[in-house]
């Protein structure tokens, strides 16, 4: 194979070398078929096998219990922002028939620019916002997300329709922690105890690296594939089966009518075959499931995040220290998937970048949006190829104290 880059880009991004290879035989031979897997019908019995298994993987590595369903779709996350306040409205209107529409409210957790893009659509559909935290109010200089908010911060409502967050902000670099006990976990301690929460989490940029806590209480849980999993194109949902509702009914009771591919119910009800599915995306995600169970599942990937986003910010630290590097934001809220930082010293973020590229590793400037570099270590980016940027960060901070 010809030499490839080490890829830390935030999206797409690296696949594992071996399932490439592996996608190119399928390109032209799908599971025996002579025919290639983007050429085959997505209903031809070879791919319909195909896509069942990918859901058993999904299921399985993440220990998904029957309580919920998982769907396949497109339009990415972005979709998933008017999906969910518009199947999660219809929800709540079949549970109140009674409320007027001001009492319907969407509660929206905002930790950056994914989650506040998100309550932005939830707005423009015509939808009641409560802002339940917004993270800028605890960051340094009351505008940036640099944080994950303490549970003192957070007010929900009564009843809302959905209570949404993004688990790891792929631009600003900010994670909700995964263990449950850290200032940076989600507040589950506030949320109704007895109620079958509507909780909405994007994951789309920490899917697959490790167990997603307290999955069960999720309401629904999306994840577009081309952060840790696949090409773009196929976006994946968990969803409680309660959440599964008949759109028509509650849009005869007043609900807004969710257009036919938004609405889950029709992708439950044709096992997510409604109309052609990104069967190219899907297949390739397949085999990196399959790449995934065999290195030992999300326990392997896990201590992997571990050890890779550790190694990350012990050097980021010494950087600090030199005076070189200057992390984006705070101690303990750091994403493991995406390290965030300024590179101080006038022209050296220029340097540091174009000195990365010349050592082959590409794709770390930052987001426009925040600047600096971010560096992004999904699963596919091996613990080898993340010493390399080490070193030459460390190499980079002595040359530069
Ligand atoms: N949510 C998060 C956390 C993301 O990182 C992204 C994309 N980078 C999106 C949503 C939007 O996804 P898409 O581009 O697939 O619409």
């Amino acid at each position: 194979m010809e030499s490839r880059a080490i890829n830390f880009g935030a999206g797409p991004s690296a696949l594992p070398a071996s399932v490439l290879q592996e996608a190119t035989k399928g390109l032209l031979n799908f599971s025996g078929t002579g025919i290639g897997v983007a050429e085959i019908s997505h209903r031809s019995k070879e791919f319909t096998a195909y896509l069942q298994n990918v859901e058993q993987n999904i299921r399985k590595l993440l220990d998904i219990q029957p309580t919920h369903s998982i769907l396949f779709t497109q339009g990415g996350g972005s979709t998933q922002f008017s999906a969910v306040v518009l199947n999660m409205l219809a929800r709540h209107r079949l549970l109140h028939p009674e409320l007027k529409d001001v009492d319907r409210v969407l509660d929206y957790v905002v930790t950056g620019s994914w989650s506040k893009k998100a309550a932005e659509e939830a707005r423009r559909l015509g939808s009641i916002v409560n802002i339940a935290a917004d993270s800028r109010k605890s960051s340094k200089d009351q505008k940036s997300f640099d944080n994950i908010p303490t549970a003192d911060a957070y007010s929900f409502s009564k009843d809302p329709a959905l209570i949404y967050y993004c688990a790891n902000e792929t631009v600003d670099g900010v994670e909700f922690s995964h263990d449950g006990t850290s200032p940076a976990s989600f507040p589950f301690h506030l949320l109704p105890k007895n109620a079958l929460i509507p909780l909405v989490g994007d994951h789309s940029s920490s899917f697959m690296s490790r167990p997603i806590h307290r999955l069960s209480d999720h309401a629904i849980i999306y994840a577009g594939a081309q952060k840790n999993i696949g090409p773009a194109g196929l976006t994946i949902l968990i969803v409680r089966n309660d959440c599964i509702v008949d759109v028509d009914a509650a849009a005869r009771l007043g609900a807004i009518p969710v257009p036919i591919c938004l609405s889950y119910k029709t992708l439950a009800d044709h096992n997510s075959l409604y109309n052609t599915p990104p069967v190219l995306s899907i297949y390739v995600t397949g085999l990196v499931l399959e790449h995934m169970l065999q290195l030992g599942g999300l326990d392997y990937y896990a201590d992997l995040t571990d050890r890779k986003s550790k190694k990350l910010y012990d050097v980021l630290k010494d950087g600090e220290i030199k005076g070189v590097f200057k992390g984006k934001v705070k101690e303990g809220s750091g994403s493991q998937m995406n390290i965030v930082f300024d590179v101080l010293g006038e022209g050296l973020l220029a340097r540091f970048v174009a000195g990365a590229e010349e050592r082959g590793m590409k794709g770390i400037k930052g987001h426009r949006s925040v600047g600096g570099v971010r560096v992004s270590v999904y699963n596919a980016v091996t613990e080898d190829e993340t010493d390399q940027l080490i070193a030459y960060m460390k190499q980079f901070a002595e040359q530069h104290e």
